[in-house]
């Protein structure tokens, strides 16, 4: 029996709105070479100056994560020789990184949780792209130089499952303190994912293989799954030594497979050393008093949910899961309805109405809207069955919700004197089969109230239906 073990670095490109060392924007330019100027392009001379920004997000971030945040660090050069950088090395904190020691509580479905150990972050300069277009290549210098957090965890996560609770944790969080916009297809939020195998009770660590910047969450599952297995065949086969090697390796969706990428460089082939250009970088008690001020976090959140409105943790880890879907429920929940409609009609039905790569943000249908019609549900108007037929209508063709009901007839009659009438109407059709209930054969109780629904093309309140078939049938 093997067990998996899995320690992730994730990139997230921090929102600030000029670079790390130099003025340049960060915002998106479709020019390319643009965002540049004698600093970010390593023109000689040229001097880096540290955005105080970025230090800023570092402290949101060290609080939201519980770390420590370390008042002075250093940044240090890692040399490596690729177009997209102009300067041939890379700038990031390799000895003092500016936040140690944190942590991060992932949810699981049947109400358990788990805390993930994450070991440091530290501040790293972006490079820019490399762009192939056929036989030419061509280097956009535009995100060179903008600034990064590196989130690097323990390698204390057990399965794919537990990796990708960990990354949309993460991904939360840093949205929810809107550090990044963490955009996976943008690239604004990278995952490198480091797995290796063990059997089971052995505490030891092996090979690790490093799988590079996957941008789905679903792919990285599914990376994982495949070298997992990779791993563990090669073990099984009793070629482990030669076949496992650290290494960098890319996942490949169309095959559904690793393959290597290069060899792991060591550390002495990167020759670092701390960057002579750049000072320390200093938290003062005045920065620190006022960014570790932050919003309420998705822990806090889905909490006070538990709390206020009776939900099980797990739906609260759910709804808290995204900042998106946190404020559409609250927006839901100011219209005064319940907690657990809110929250069957956000989680269950709106989403399953959703074309692909629609969210509750691109939605049609806002919050205000899907709690009026939550409140047409609960106030009798529409049954909930008629407010789904209402939902599929404002999701294709929009409008207002009492007009649809009305265009649709779907509203509920709950009227004592209409459904009695068609009570009346139904019973004299069906004399013989009343005498029969009256004889004793009760179960036709419900030929009745079908009736009666039919009668009334669905629209009668069938609780109504009961009660005054009951009364009249004695
Ligand atoms: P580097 O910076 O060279 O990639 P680190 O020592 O910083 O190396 O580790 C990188 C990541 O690999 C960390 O997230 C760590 O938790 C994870 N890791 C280390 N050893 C293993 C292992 N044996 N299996 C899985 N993950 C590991
Ligand atoms: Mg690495
Ligand atoms: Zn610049």
């Amino acid at each position: 029996m093997f067990e998996t073990v899995i320690g992730l670095e994730v990139h997230v490109q921090l929102n600030t709105k000029t670079k790390l060392f130099c003025s340049c924007p960060t915002s998106f330019n479709e020019r390319q070479n643009i965002n540049t100027c004698p600093t970010c392009l390593a023109l000689p001379g040229a001097l880096p100056v540290l955005n105080k920004e970025v230090l800023h997000k570092s402290i949101q971030f060290g609080t939201a994560i519980e770390a420590t945040i370390n008042k002075v660090s250093y940044f240090d050069r890692k040399s490596y020789f690729y177009p997209d950088s102009p300067s041939a090395y890379q700038i990031t904190q390799l000895y003092t990184p500016v936040i140690e020691n944190g942590k991060l509580r992932i949810d699981f479905e049947d109400g358990s949780h788990k805390i993930v150990r994450i070991n440091r972050a530290h501040i790293e300069a972006d490079a820019g792209k490399n762009i192939h277009d056929g036989e030419i290549s061509k280097v956009d210098l535009n995100r060179a130089g903008t600034p990064l957090l590196e989130i690097v965890s323990e390698p204390d996560m057990r399965s794919a499952e537990e990796a990708v609770q960990y990354l949309k944790k993460l991904h939360a969080i840093v949205r929810y303190i809107d550090i990044s916009d963490a955009n996976m297809q943008e690239g604004s939020f990278r995952a490198d994912v480091n797995v290796s195998i063990r059997p089971k009770g052995d505490e030891k660590l092996y090979t690790r293989v490093e799988i590079k910047n996957i941008n789905s969450f679903r792919f990285i599952q599914k990376a994982i799954e495949v070298e997992v297995r990779r791993q563990i065949e090669a073990w099984e086969d009793g070629v482990y030594d030669e076949e496992i090697i650290q290494e960098t390796r890319l996942f490949d969706a169309n095959k559904q497979e690793t393959r290597s990428m290069r060899g792991k460089e060591e550390a002495a082939d990167y020759r670092y050393f701390p960057d002579p250009d750049l000072k320390k970088a200093v938290i003062t008690d005045e920065m620190l008093e006022k960014y570790s001020q932050i919003p309420e976090l998705p822990d806090q959140k889905a909490a006070r949910f538990v709390q206020e409105y009776g939900m099980s943790e797990y739906n609260a880890s759910v709804i808290t899961s995204t900042k998106e879907m946190a404020l559409f429920f609250e927006d839901m929940m100011e219209e005064g309805i319940s907690a657990k409609n809110a929250t069957t009609w956000l989680t269950v039905e709106l989403p399953a109405r959703f074309k692909s790569g629609m969210n509750v943000t691109s939605s049609p249908v806002d919050a205000k809207k899907l709690a009026m019609l939550v409140k047409r549900i609960e106030d009798k108007t529409i049954s909930g069955k008629a407010a789904k037929e209402v939902l599929d209508h404002l999701m294709e063709k929009g409008g207002d919700i009492d007009e649809v009901i009305e265009k649709l007839g779907l509203k509920q009659v709950s009227d004592t004197g209409a459904i009695e009438a068609m009570v009346d109407a139904i019973l004299s059709a069906n004399e013989d089969k009343v005498a029969e209930y009256k004889g004793g054969k009760e179960k036709l109780f419900g030929f009745f109230v079908g009736q009666v629904m039919k009668a009334s093309k669905g629209s009668a309140n069938p609780q109504t239906v009961n009660e005054i078939l009951k009364s009249k049938l004695g």
